[in-house]
This record gives C-alpha cells, sequence and structure tokens, in this order.
C-alpha cells in the first residue's frame, strides 16, 4: 500500500466513527431535543470530519453529515416547504476566519469598495419563519431541514412578542419574517423546576427546551411556557402574483423558489406607504416598526476591527443577558450587495457567524497520575492531549479525588469533555464512552505515595487521600515554596526552580535547613552563580526579620491562612503560648473555628514539628512579639462584613463548590470577580491553584482558605 493508501484507510475508520457519532447527535439534537453532547463538542468533531473530507475526498458519501443543511423534521406536525430555503450560517471561530471570509466575499465581488457590516448577537433558540397576509399572520413554520419545515401556526400564535397583525397602514400582499424563538433563562429555569417536580428529564439547555416547547402538540402548553422572539430578516417579495398562490388555495406558498426570485425580492411595491429598506439595518429598524420585538444590541460597523470590538464585548458581557446567545452574526449591510453574493450550497456568502470560543472539547486522556500537595492531598490530574480552550491551550485537568473518579469511570485512553469557563481551571465533565478503546483499565488511586513510597491513608469523612508523612519530598518542596512566598517568609529567588534543587540533592531536608545554606553549598546546584548564590543567602537571612504572624503563616499548618495567622498570632504573643494552648483555648479566640483549633494543637504536638520550631528559634527567626498589618481595617456595616471587599476564587476548594463560595460572599456583601488585580481584596486558594495564584502573590494580595473565607463569613453572624 502506497503511504497515500495507508493514511486513506486509517483515516476511514476515523471518518466512520465521526459521521455515526454526529449522526446520533444531530438526531437527538434536532428530532427529539435533548442533545448527547454540548455544541461546541458537536462542532469540534464535524469540523475534525470537514477536514478528513477535505484531505480524503473520496470518503465523502452522501448521507455525510457535512452534506446536509440541516436535519429531517418530526413527523408530528403537517410539513411545509420554505418559500426560500432557511439556510444556515457559516461558522467562524476566531478574527483569522473573518478576515478570510472578508476576502472571500470580496473576491465574489471585487468592485464593491464601501460596505458596512450589521452585528447581530447570535440568539440560541430556534428558528421561525412567519408569514403575512395583508399583515395579517398566516403561517409560522419551524426551520426543519432548511427546505422543509413544520407548521406550527398555533403555536406561534401564543408568543405575545409575535404580532398577530403587522402595525403598518398598507402592508404589502405578502412579508416573510424570521427570526428565533427562545425562552429567557427565567422561564427556562421555572419549567425545569416543574419538570423535575412532575417526574419529567430537564431540559438540556433554553435552546432545546425552545425548540421542543414550540413542537408541542399542545398549544395551551406552550402558551404557559413564555417563549419570546427576536426578529432578524425580513423579505418582501413583489406583490400581485403571490397572492394568487394562496387564493388557489395552496397548501404551500412558492413566493420564492429559485435563485431568480431571490434577486428581485427587494423590487419596491408600488406606491407602498412605508420606506422600502435598501439595507438590513433599514429592515430591522421596519420590523421594529412593524411591531416585533427586534434585538437592541445590534451595531453598524465599518470594518472588520470594529465587529472585532463588538464580540469582543459581548464575549464577557453576554452572560449578564436574560437569554442565551452563543455568538454574534455578522451580516453585509447592503441588501443589494448580499444579492450580488448569493449562497453557496449551504450558506449565504454575505453572513457568517462567529461562534464563542469553546469553553468545553473533546480531547483524550493520554495519562492518569496523581499529585501531591503542600497538605499531603493527593490529587488525581488526567494529563490529555492538549486542546484550546477559552482562548488557552489546555493539557492538565483535575480529577479532584476518588469518588469523582470512580463517578466518571475516566480511563487512560478515553476521550473525555473537558470544560474551562472564564478562568476557572480545566475540569473533565464528561467521558464519551462511545470511544473508549478495547483494553482500557479502571484507574486505581495508589496505595502508596508516589514522591515518598509510604501509604496514603484517607480519611472515613473525607473525600481527600492523603500521604501524611511529613518528610515527604513533594510536601517538603510545597512547603519551601510555601515558606518564602511573598505573604510568608518572602525570601526573593527562592523558587520552584531552586526549591526542587535543594531538596533532590539532599540540601534541605526541612524548613530550618534554609537557615544553615551557605553559599558553597547553592554553588553546587546546577545552574547557580556566584551573584545568586549570594543574593539567595542574603534573602534567605533577611527573612529572620520577619514577623511572628508571618512564621506562623509560613509553617504552612491546615487551615491556616493569612488571615488565621494573624487572628492567632495577635492573641498568642509568643509561639510557646500558642504550642501550649488547648483546643479550647484557641477556639475560644474570635474567628477561630474547632476545626482550625484542633489542626493547631495536632500541629504543635508533633515532634518534628517541635523541633522544627527549636531549630527556627536557634536560627534566630521571630517567634514572638510584633504582628503585621494583613487585614484591612476599613468600616464595614456589622451586617455586611465583607462590604466593599473583592474576592477571586481559585483552584478547587476542599467542600464548597465555587458559585457556593460565590453566593456566601455575595450575601456577606462582598464581591466576586475573575481576575486577580490591584483592586482584589482577597484570594481564595483551593487545591491546584492555577495562576491567579502567582498573580496575587506578586501583587501581594492577601490569601484565605476556605476554612478562614468561612471564619469570615461566620464572622457576620456575631
Ligand atoms: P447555527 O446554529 O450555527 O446558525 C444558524 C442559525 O442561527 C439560524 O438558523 C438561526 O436560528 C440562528 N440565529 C440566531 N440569531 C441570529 C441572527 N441574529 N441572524 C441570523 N441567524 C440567527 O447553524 P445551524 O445549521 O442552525 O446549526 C448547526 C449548529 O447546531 C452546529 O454548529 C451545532 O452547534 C449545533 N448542533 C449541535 C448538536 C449537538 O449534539 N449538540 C447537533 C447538531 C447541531
Amino acid at each position: 500500500m502506497d503511504a497515500i493508501g495507508a493514511a486513506l484507510s486509517e483515516n476511514q475508520q476515523r471518518v466512520k466513527e465521526l459521521r455515526q457519532l454526529l449522526q446520533k447527535a444531530s438526531y437527538a439534537y434536532y428530532v427529539l431535543d435533548s442533545p448527547i453532547m454540548e455544541d461546541s463538542v458537536y462542532d469540534q468533531l464535524y469540523h475534525e470530519l470537514l477536514a478528513l473530507e477535505t484531505d480524503f475526498p473520496e470518503l465523502i458519501t452522501p448521507d455525510s453529515p457535512t452534506q446536509r443543511v440541516g436535519e429531517k423534521p418530526a413527523s408530528q406536525f403537517h410539513s411545509v416547504r420554505h418559500n426560500i430555503p432557511l439556510y444556515s450560517l457559516e461558522n467562524a471561530f476566531d478574527s483569522a476566519d473573518l478576515v478570510k471570509w472578508q476576502e472571500r466575499w470580496r473576491r465574489v465581488a471585487p468592485d464593491i469598495h464601501e460596505f458596512e457590516y450589521v452585528c447581530e448577537l447570535k440568539i440560541d433558540g430556534s428558528a421561525l419563519a412567519l408569514t403575512y397576509e395583508n399583515g395579517l399572520l398566516v403561517r409560522g413554520v419551524t426551520r426543519g431541514d432548511g427546505i422543509t419545515g413544520e407548521d406550527i401556526t398555533q403555536n406561534v400564535k401564543t408568543i405575545r412578542s409575535i404580532p398577530l397583525r403587522l402595525e403598518l397602514d398598507d402592508p404589502p400582499p405578502t412579508v416573510e419574517v424570521r427570526g428565533e424563538a427562545f425562552l429567557p433563562l427565567s422561564s427556562f429555569e421555572t419549567i425545569n423546576q416543574e419538570r423535575e417536580q412532575a417526574g419529567e428529564p430537564p431540559f438540556a439547555n433554553p435552546r432545546n427546551a425552545a425548540a421542543g416547547t414550540l413542537r408541542q402538540l399542545d398549544s395551551r402548553i406552550v402558551a404557559k411556557r413564555k417563549l419570546d422572539f427576536f426578529a432578524y430578516t425580513l423579505h418582501i417579495p413583489v406583490g400581485g402574483s403571490r397572492q394568487s398562490a394562496v387564493s388557489e388555495g395552496e397548501v404551500q406558498l412558492d413566493l420564492l423558489s429559485n435563485s431568480a426570485d431571490v434577486e428581485s425580492e427587494h423590487i419596491p411595491v408600488p406606491n407602498a406607504r412605508y420606506p422600502i429598506p435598501q439595507t438590513q439595518w433599514e429592515c430591522l429598524e421596519l420590523l421594529q416598526d412593524m411591531g416585533f420585538k427586534v434585538n437592541p444590541e445590534r451595531s453598524l460597523c465599518s470594518n472588520l476591527e470594529e465587529v472585532q470590538e463588538y464580540c469582543n464585548r459581548w464575549l464577557t458581557e453576554r452572560h449578564n443577558l436574560p437569554y442565551m446567545t452563543d455568538g454574534v452574526v455578522i451580516k453585509l449591510n447592503s441588501l443589494a450587495l448580499q444579492e450580488q453574493l448569493g449562497f453557496t450550497q449551504k450558506f449565504p456568502r454575505w453572513a457568517i457567524a462567529l461562534k464563542y470560543p469553546a469553553e468545553e472539547a473533546p480531547t483524550v486522556v493520554e495519562k492518569i497520575r496523581v499529585n501531591v500537595g503542600r497538605t499531603g492531598a493527593v490529587t488525581p490530574l488526567a494529563e490529555m492531549r492538549p486542546v484550546q480552550l477559552a482562548g488557552t491551550t489546555v493539557s492538565r485537568a483535575t480529577l479532584h479525588n476518588r469518588d469523582r473518579i470512580a463517578e466518571l469511570d475516566i480511563r487512560e485512553g478515553d476521550t473525555v469533555i473537558v470544560r474551562k469557563a472564564g478562568e476557572i481551571i480545566p475540569e473533565v465533565v464528561r467521558v464519551l464512552y462511545e470511544l473508549r478503546p478495547p483494553g482500557t483499565q479502571p484507574f486505581e488511586m495508589p496505595a502508596h505515595c508516589p514522591e515518598c513510597g509510604q501509604p496514603l491513608v484517607k480519611p472515613e469523612d473525607e473525600a481527600v487521600t492523603r500521604c501524611i508523612n511529613a518528610s515527604c519530598p513533594a510536601i517538603l518542596r510545597k512547603g519551601l515554596e510555601h515558606w518564602a512566598s511573598r505573604q510568608a517568609m518572602d525570601i526573593e529567588g527562592l523558587g520552584e526552580k531552586w526549591v526542587v534543587q535543594l531538596v533532590d540533592n539532599g540540601l534541605v531536608r526541612a524548613i530550618a535547613d534554609l537557615y544553615d545554606l551557605t553559599i558553597e553549598q547553592l554553588l553546587t546546584l546546577e545552574r547557580m552563580g556566584q551573584k545568586s548564590a549570594q543574593n539567595l543567602v542574603e534573602a534567605i537571612e533577611n527573612s529572620k526579620s520577619q514577623p511572628w504572624s508571618r512564621v506562623l503563616y509560613g509553617l504552612g499548618i491546615r487551615h491556616v491562612g493569612s488571615v488565621n495567622a494573624q487572628t492567632l498570632a495577635e492573641q498568642f504573643p509568643s509561639v510557646e503560648a500558642l504550642a501550649q494552648a488547648s483546643i479550647e483555648d484557641i477556639a475560644a479566640v474570635y474567628g477561630i473555628g474547632n476545626e482550625i483549633a484542633r489542626s493547631v494543637h495536632e500541629w504543635f504536638q508533633n515532634p518534628a514539628n517541635q523541633a522544627l520550631i527549636n531549630r527556627l528559634q536557634t536560627a534566630g527567626l521571630k517567634l514572638a512579639g510584633e504582628v503585621s498589618p494583613v487585614r484591612d481595617s476599613g468600616n464595614a456595616p456589622v451586617n455586611q462584613p465583607l462590604s466593599g471587599k473583592t474576592f477571586v476564587i481559585t483552584g478547587t476548594l476542599p467542600t464548597l463548590k465555587r458559585e457556593e463560595a460565590k453566593a456566601l460572599i455575595q450575601a456577606a456583601g462582598g464581591k466576586v470577580t475573575e481576575s486577580v488585580s490591584k483592586k482584589t481584596s482577597y484570594l481564595v486558594v483551593g487545591e491546584e491553584a492555577g495562576s491567579k495564584l502567582e498573580k496575587a502573590r506578586a501583587l501581594g494580595i492577601p490569601q484565605l482558605t476556605e476554612a478562614e473565607l468561612i471564619q469570615l463569613l461566620n464572622a457576620s453572624g456575631d
């Protein structure tokens, strides 16, 4: 077999696999209104198939999902042929795609030098084609496969924002209006609550809920569901002949069944008493005047830069809208130019949909390994084939703990869906079991620490597995990094690079060893120069002057973040006082709960930790006295303890889901934002924290553990 033949047969299997999967997904999506995968996943699989078919055209079959406009409508309604096919839109995923699209249409219309674009939000609902005759709504049809849709006129009439009569004094004989029927997010939530109470499965998303609702046989149910509608396309065909087709009693309106008719659709109706639109913008205005709801967030742009600005703005602002959008539709404004450009087999050449970057994508798990954190928590991680998600390349995702792994039944070799919404760390949301290769094995959490070989423990009441060996090199490395961090001892230059070598070379076996390091010893490290060694020794020496509260924080005692360390250091003026305190004494401190008290007490009972304290004392560190101000002493109102404070959350919190933590902060008057800036008051840090932690460290932003956050919140009730 030659090289081309080999590639062909290798890809044949994949093409077959993709087709089967896409067909199954399409059926679930279009016919059952119950998708089995996220749109972005569908789009990526679809594009993989398209790319393979482009490279190997001999693999194209007439039934390939790439060869169709839409899906066949379900059969419960009367089928109606569309007067003008409802085309799909070409997809763009970034600005390069938009540039290519502009180049493409300009090649078709090289004489056009002045043009404008209309940007509209791409409403995530279900397209409808509405026919008005002499101003009256006579028919509402779903998109169906683009050629034939379902007549759902009765249901359409229940949508309050669709006028039954056009507000025009002299309406043209026939008008076709297209737009998106959608469910506002609030109605979507209510419907799903009702469905769950009735024991019915909830709708996967507002779009499927809208499509499913429109195809309800009982229009009383549709009326209750509060569907809404944004109009975005207006066709005003030439009067006369078209009306006669209807008066002859035909079921289908044969208005504009070929492209020649499409070209004639903007010929003004003689003696019309309304302005005949020449542009998409004017169409939208006329639709509004006719009594339709037109999305107010539209924008007229004179070049692609302005289009891009609009898209960038809505990428984040869309989250504040009361309905779902899945991108931006960009259309050439001039209707004459639209006519000149026409359609390809599937799309208009004059419009494109920029889809928001995928927050979910399929990829393959190459390896599952575990990572040991500073507190000894052992977190399983999936190492994956790199994939583009929300603008970044993702190749690792946390699998949280053994319960989550069991729940997912994730295995090496599996195709999975990973999600990364905004700046949230990537996580595996689902396994595509259909694509599991033969011979995979369930993943077992190791019984021993991969770093030190000691047995791992999993307390009954916790989901987390831990390494409890205090001298485990992984715990030591993370502990040293924490000790050196800006919020703790602030030892400049002592980053991960040197910490790894210091531990691996056996130069540091406990934090206190740092204070015995000599320049000569440091010079034995790979790539360490005289100057750097000197600076590091000096920085370590300088850290001895850090106050007691920071030393306490630096020790990395579980649940003792910077705020708790501050509180404890204020109440216990020396390490001796704290070490001798009982759990009750510690828990009696305002803002310190039992769990923290127990953790601190246990820490001081451990002989290895006592030895560490002795050595730190001998080395001359401050283990008593003055404390550094960490907390903001703003005048927060008593009942809103977090008002005026801005929080950012990073990593996986031990018990709270991110949304729960966010809700608690907001309920206490605080604000939660996505990115760390100088204005951030606190960074709430969980396991596997990402780049936000680095940024917060660089800016000196105080950090909170989940327990500390809860302390802070509890203080509100006092
Ligand atoms: P599309 O949804 O990408 O774009 C065309 C549609 O956009 C129009 O029909 C219209 O309904 C809508 N739209 C919203 N606002 C608009 C506006 N202002 N102007 C014009 N149109 C507007 O294309 P499509 O062919 O309808 O559907 C294909 C898409 O469906 C895929 O890209 C995929 O995301 C999704 N799909 C998902 C699955 C799944 O399993 N999740 C299966 C099949 C298809």
